[in-house]
């Protein structure tokens, strides 16, 4: 197996960095201009966590590709972290939004498509009420209140490793990591007991007791989760079909037949998040797996990047809610004054009509299909210690020789180091990858050709390294 050069990467970092830096005078000029107004230089803190010093502007979008305020162009594999799932400029969505802004945004009074956007959640995804949102962040806060509410319990189950928004209960599970080893201690208490890290929010002051604690167990580990469950004390495991913010990680077959199992035995609602695993098709995973939430959360590129959101529940969820409804509304649910807005609704309306259809995702997997086995390849030929995996039209490369099973096998597998020289390389060639990873999204008017030049740059990345 080929042995990585450490100081040969750290070389390349070096060489890649110069031309980063070099080549883009204008985002750099704007970066440092942005100091003086913006926290942290940047609109939105995340957008830090790309590599190269300072963050590429951008001047425009059009299909798969981006254009910087440098000149360069992008073949955009990033998508706004999958915000732009749909490509930037989807045709039909943005004529639907053309079509509202026309007539007003936002009223607090519903539109008829709320309606048809309802009754077309329900034949994708099999939950019949549904709640609109601005971000995925939001239904997921609904989801956890819904779960509490209905429950009458506190606690939650997130995995190790798992991302589910600006939610601070579900941030605890992304906070036991290595890469950040300073927010350990800061922002949580963690305590183990019996098997299980159990974490308080130090930050708003509630201990890690019986009554408030949101455990961290590990992926894929069924003895962990009964544990955890066994108490009866828990209102809702909330996951992602498979995970995807620790790169992907596949859940082991029957895992989701037992947790369903185990989640209904103990008396907890499980949550099934499908806003970055809607990437495997149009029914994401919860209809295709069987997975029967009874809860279930969707965001990002379901009204085409306009900022839209879902939370669907089941009947007996309803009928449970009904009970704790105090007049007219629920405020526990309730995402704020701009939620269910008419221009988010004619977008979704619109994007799920049109673009995030069956013919689309046949095109996209089929892509993604050929980005992977052209890479797996490369991998293959020159021996080196890493993989590559694919979960609809995302794919990911890992420095690992095989894939991890859960959050901590996913974090001993990072390499800041070759990460940092993957994400700088690409750029250089024209791709963007999605950061904190190496993760890659297909959009639907990527190209076999755009497939090739991304396994060219692969390929002459690991002829650096081989
Ligand atoms: N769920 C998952 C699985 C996510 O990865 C994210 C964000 N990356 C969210 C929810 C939250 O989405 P948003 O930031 O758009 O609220």
């Amino acid at each position: 197996m080929t042995t990585i050069n450490k100081t040969k990467v750290k070389e390349l970092i070096q060489r890649e960095q110069e031309r980063y830096s070099d080549e883009r005078p204008k985002s750099r000029a704007l970066f440092e201009q942005a100091q003086s107004s913006l926290i942290f230089g940047v609109p939105m803190a995340g957008m830090n966590e790309w590599v190269g010093g300072f963050p590429i502007y951008v001047e425009a979008g059009n299909g798969a590709y981006l254009t910087d305020v440098d000149g360069h162009s992008y073949l955009d594999l990033c998508l706004g972290d999958s915000g732009s799932m749909c490509g930037h400029t989807p045709p039909a969505t943005i004529d639907a939004v053309v079509k509202q802004v026309k007539k007003g945004f936002t009223y607090w009074l519903p539109t008829e498509d709320s309606i048809w956007v309802g009754k077309e959640l329900e034949r994708r995804f099999g939950l019949p009420y549904w709640q609109v949102y601005l971000r995925a962040s939001d239904a997921n806060i609904a989801a956890l209140s819904t779960a509490r509410d209905v429950t009458q319990r506190y606690p939650i189950i997130v995995f190790n490793g798992s991302y589910h928004g600006h939610v601070p209960e579900s941030r605890l599970g992304l906070m036991n990591d290595k890469i950040w080893p300073e927010a350990r201690g800061k922002h949580d208490i963690v305590e183990v007991r019996d098997g299980v890290v159990w974490r308080g929010l130090h930050a708003q002051g509630i201990e890690p007791t019986r009554t408030t604690g949101t455990r961290v167990i590990d992926f894929n580990d069924l003895d962990a989760l009964e544990k955890a469950l066994a108490p009866r004390d828990i209102a809702c495991v909330l996951c992602e079909p498979a995970m995807t913010n620790v790169g992907i990680i596949m859940p082991d077959p029957g895992y989701h037949k037992e947790l369903r199992r185990l989640t209904s035995k103990y008396g907890t609602l499980l949550i099934i998040d499908e806003t970055h695993t809607i990437c495997g098709g149009p029914y994401g995973y919860t209809k295709p797996w069987k997975l029967e939430p009874d809860i279930f959360s969707l965001g990002k590129p379901v009204a085409g990047g306009i900022p839209t959101a879902f939370m669907g529940i089941s009947a007996d969820v309803e009928k449970e809610l009904q009970k704790h409804r105090v007049g007219k509304a629920l405020k526990s649910i309730g995402g704020g004054t701009l939620s269910g807005n008419a221009l988010s609704l004619a977008a979704t309306r619109a994007t799920l009509e049109n673009v995030l259809t069956e013919a689309t995702y046949e095109h996209t997997i089929a892509l993604c299909k050929k980005l992977v086995d052209g890479v797996a390849g490369i991998i293959k030929a020159n021996d080196m210690p890493w993989h590559v995996l694919r979960l609809g039209c995302r794919a990911e490369w890992r420095w690992s020789k095989t894939p991890p099973r859960n959050g901590k096998e996913a974090r001993a597998a990072f390499d800041m180091d070759l990460h940092e020289l993957v994400h700088l390389y690409f750029m250089n060639r024209g791709i963007l990858l999605t950061p904190p990873h190496s993760m890659v999204l297909i959009p639907p008017e990527c190209t076999s050709d755009d497939i090739d030049r991304n396994n060219s740059v692969f390929a002459e990345f690991v002829s650096e390294l081989a």
